[in-house]
């Protein structure tokens, strides 16, 4: 049962595992009385669940099997003891599916959904609850787009509700905490996994199974979150939001990934551009690096029109301009910290807001 503090909204979730929207959302559960039993006013906050492990179910507590997005974000809510003592916590479903399907419908609705629930003035703070293996992916789209100022936190498990110490529960109650806590304004989009807070730029998933999985190798993390408190490391960089209008619909223009490797041949470039990509991110060797067949495939592609980013495969570093590949000449930007999955929806973003030339491209790489 949910605490008495916690006013909970529920969705049908649709066959495709998508909410059709505000006319199905079914009765609410209790009315919140918005102060904490010291009697301070707790901060409003919107749970979106979108799927993933965080609410995935195994028919066994210790089998390695599970399904992502079985439980709902009410169930979520329901399995954190004390979570109503740090908000007014309301909950939407937005979806409910595992992360490797994630999709720009999905995240047209979440931009929608968090939009208007600011607009209304409906919450504070909101927590997206998501599977990991994108997360990062929504996250740094999310931050892209969104106008506000208002702490919005997306946030997974490793393990699924069933498991024998499951994740999920701590996560979504620090998630909680920090989209209400008033240090987090003003920072834009956020990840909190495992007690610790990441900006959207840098944090990736660098383990398949480890709890301590997310991290932020070249920026390191925003700061830390525990039961006691919330601690950023540095002050919020102030910069204007949004930086992209969102799309009108979905999906956004093709651009592909292209991952290098040792006797890489032209084939799969030649088919990207074939199959009507407008833009290519090449996860490149080293420095963003890749074989001279595939750079001369590339150089064609960029001459044709499309947007072409150099990236790399290498999980750390910079990927910088004209160092072993003369971008200068061959008509490609470099996407510098950016990985290869963050580069494509940054290029994504810059076509469905008009870009055509490769030096804006180059320009929004480098914006932090
Ligand atoms: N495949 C799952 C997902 O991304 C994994 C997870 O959530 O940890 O939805």
């Amino acid at each position: 049962m949910l605490g008495r503090s916690i006013l909970v909204l529920t969705l049908i979730v649709g066959a495709a595992g998508l909410v059709c929207g505000p006319a199905h959302r079914l009765a609410l559960a209790q009315e919140s009385s918005g102060a904490r039993s010291d009697g301070k006013k707790l901060p409003r906050v919107l749970v979106l669940a979108t799927g993933g492990t965080i609410a995935g179910k195994a028919s066994d507590t210790s089998a390695i099997g599970y399904t992502a997005g079985q439980v709902t974000g009410e169930d979520l809510i329901a399995a954190v003891p004390g979570i109503e003592e740090l908000a007014t916590l309301s909950t939407d479903q937005i979806s409910n599916i595992g992360s490797q399907d994630m999709n720009d419908e999905v995240w047209l609705k979440l931009h929608a959904r968090i939009t208007k629930a600011f607009e209304d003035d409906e919450a504070d703070g909101i927590v997206v609850t998501h599977g990991t293996d994108t997360l990062e992916e929504t996250a740094f789209f999310l931050e892209q787009v969104l106008p506000t100022d208002k702490p919005v936190v997306v946030v997974g498990s490793m393990r699924p509700s069933t498991a024998i110490s499951a994740d999920g529960p701590a996560n979504l109650y620090d998630a909680v905490k920090v989209a209400g806590h008033p240090d987090s304004q003003g920072r834009g989009v956020l990840v909190v996994m495992n007690d610790v807070i990441h900006e959207t730029r840098d944090v990736t998933k660098t383990n398949t199974t480890s709890l301590q999985t997310f991290r932020s190798p070249n920026a390191g993390p925003a700061g830390y979150v525990d039961p006691a408190s919330v601690q950023f490391i540095h002050r919020a960089a102030e910069y204007p939001r949004p930086r992209f209008e969102v799309p009108a619909k979905a999906p956004m223009s093709r651009v592909d990934i292209i991952y290098s490797h040792s006797n890489m041949t032209a084939d799969l470039a030649n088919a990207s551009v074939k199959g009507g990509a407008k833009g290519i991110v090449l996860a490149g060797v080293g420095d963003g690096n890749t074989s001279e067949v595939v750079l001369d495939a590339l150089a064609k592609a960029a001459k044709k029109g499309v947007l072409v980013v150099r990236s790399t495969r290498v999980g750390r570093g910079f990927t910088k301009r004209n160092a072993e590949v003369d971008d200068d000449k061959m008509g490609f930007a470099a996407s510098l910290d950016l990985s290869p999955q963050k580069s494509r929806i940054l290029l994504q973003l810059q076509i469905a807001n008009g870009v055509t030339d490769i030096e804006t491209v180059q320009e929004g790489m480098a914006l932090r």
